[in-house]
């Protein structure tokens, strides 16, 4: 709140610093993990925005910290330091009810290992209604919503199944029943399609779309996979920890009226003002240790430093 705004030439098209209004707004996270004498920095210093409704991947490679930030997001974590503000709850300081009724109703959380998802002795349908009973939910309201939840994720036929039963993608979409049955503002999943063929996967994310669009619930995805950002439209890049860039999917319309799907990548600057410059980026014009820098009337141009000696 103690935040200067910088005078800016010209609106930025999405301001990440601001996030007010945003349903999420993660601001300098830091998780430190001490096991032992060794610490390992899981999140250092992450910045992350998503407004309400919308559907962003998150993607980094193996131990970027993508599941730490999403226990985080869950409430089954506690950053070590920043901010962090979903919906009115701010994570760093809510009371252990608070907490219970924050995990409850306002994210649902389809973990990392499907199995880890789902109870092998209950069908789908008892699945779905655990959370409501945990809720105190009244039985008809939830027997007419679990009906509801699986016949809108496509596996109402799957109701009396047990796990074992189902193939990969029918767990999944009875995972996410599971994990909206409270009616959560926010879907967290973390590499759902892990452990998924391609045509699964694109299934699944097919059905995230469809929550996200039909449901209204602002979904959050992390994935190791790069090639989800086609299928969103937005994709977060997390590296070491930190936010690195964005890519903005959006359809436009050329003169002769066809459509296509623009790509835009946006570099994420912190509040110190540093920005990571893409590696294929700095390759094509040899951008090493120092560069120019010039502000221009709307714009900041960076070139390589020919004066250099050598
Ligand atoms: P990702 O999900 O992107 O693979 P994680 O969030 O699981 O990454 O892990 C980020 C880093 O934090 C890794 O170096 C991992 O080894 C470490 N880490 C995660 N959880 C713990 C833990 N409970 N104790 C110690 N280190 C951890
Ligand atoms: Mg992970």
């Amino acid at each position: 709140m103690s935040a200067t705004p910088l005078p800016l030439p010209v609106p930025p098209p999405r301001a990440p610093e601001s996030g007010r209004d945003a349903l999420i707004a993660c601001e300098s996270l830091v998780r430190i993990y001490q096991s032992g004498s060794v610490e390992v920095q899981a999140l250092q210093g992450l910045d992350l925005v998503v407004e309400r409704g919308e559907l962003v991947a998150v993607v980094g490679v193996s131990g970027s910290g993508k599941s730490t930030l999403l226990s985080i997001l869950a409430g089954l974590d506690v950053p070590t330091a920043g901010r962090a503000r979903v919906d009115r709850w701010d994570l760093l300081a809510m009371s252990r009810a608070e907490r219970v009724h924050y995990r409850r109703h306002t994210v649902g959380f389809v973990r990392q290992q499907t199995a880890s998802n789902l109870v092998p002795y209950l069908t789908a349908r008892e699945m779905v209604d655990l959370p409501m009973v945990t809720a105190r939910t009244p039985a008809r309201t939830r027997r007419a919503r679990t009906a509801e939840l699986l016949a809108s994720l496509g596996v109402a036929d799957c109701a009396g199944r047990r796990p074992a039963q189902l193939s990969g993608g029918q767990q999944m979409r009875v995972a996410i029943a599971v994990a909206l049955a409270n009616e959560p503002r926010v879907l967290l999943a973390d590499e759902p399609t892990g452990e998924l063929d391609t045509a699964t996967s694109a299934e699944v994310f097919g059905v995230l779309r469809d929550v996200n669009r039909r449901l209204g619930v602002t979904v959050v995805v992390v994935t190791h996979d790069p090639a989800v950002s086609g299928q969103v439209e937005r994709t977060v890049a997390i590296r070491d920890g930190r936010t690195s860039s964005e890519v903005l999917r959006r359809t436009a319309t050329n003169d002769a009226g066809e459509t296509h799907v623009v790509a835009e990548e946006y570099a994420v600057m912190d509040r110190a003002g540093r920005v990571q410059v893409p590696r294929d980026y700095r390759e094509a014009l040899a951008l090493t240790r120092r560069v120019r820098l010039a502000l221009e009337a709307d714009h900041v141009t960076i070139r390589p430093d020919r004066g250099r000696p050598g």
